[in-house]
């Protein structure tokens, strides 16, 4: 039986389902979000990305305004550790060139959460060329904690395949946009 994960509740309208997820990191801890918090940039940001199940599949919902909810979530080096990333990390080993894969089952992405599910949200697009509006962004508020180890895996991961040179896969972000009128809520105080 095939099985997906779903995001439902807060600002968006029915069950998404979860079509990837993916890490945005720096070269060094002091950079590599995507999204900056009162000027403060994370070491790395894991976004969730989720298609709504109306527009029929992944590629039309891309045309449409409520067709994906991207969850973003701050990861920051530190001590108190997410035990949770290990094991995203610990796979990481076996896809460590360009095109490699290996089968992830039984995974419920919720665990990455942080605690708190204080968010910000606002209508965006993807951070990605070609950069589709198609997104409602939830970014959770509370980042989660990974170690020095953590990040030096990210940054050991080539941007080429097994047979040519390595060549680190890092600060794969987006620099920050204008802002451009977007309204961003907050579902705190
Ligand atoms: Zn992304």
């Amino acid at each position: 039986m095939l099985s997906f994960a779903v995001l439902r509740g807060g600002p968006i309208q029915g069950a998404y389902r979860l079509r990837q997820l993916h890490f945005h990191w720096g070269s060094s801890d002091d950079h590599g979000s995507e999204h900056i918090v009162d000027g403060v940039k994370y070491a790395a940001e894991l976004h969730m990305v989720h298609w709504n199940p109306k527009h029929g599949n992944f590629a039309p919902a891309l045309k449409q305004r409520d067709g994906v909810a991207i969850v973003g979530v701050f990861l920051q080096v530190g001590k108190t550790l997410k035990r949770e990333m290990k094991r995203i990390l610990e796979e990481m080993e076996s896809i460590k060139t360009k095109g490699k894969e290996t089968p992830f089952l039984h995974f419920d992405p919720s665990i990455l959460f942080p605690k708190s599910r204080d968010y910000w949200t606002y209508e965006g697009s993807f951070t990605t060329p070609p950069c589709e509006e198609c997104v409602t962004w939830i970014l959770l508020r509370e980042p989660i904690v990974v170690s020095p180890d953590q990040m030096a895996k990210l940054r050991s991961l080539s941007m080429n395949t097994e047979n040519e040179p390595f060549h680190p896969l890092v600060d794969n972000w987006r620099p920050q946009q204008p802002l451009k009128g977007r309204v961003v809520r907050a579902s705190f105080k």
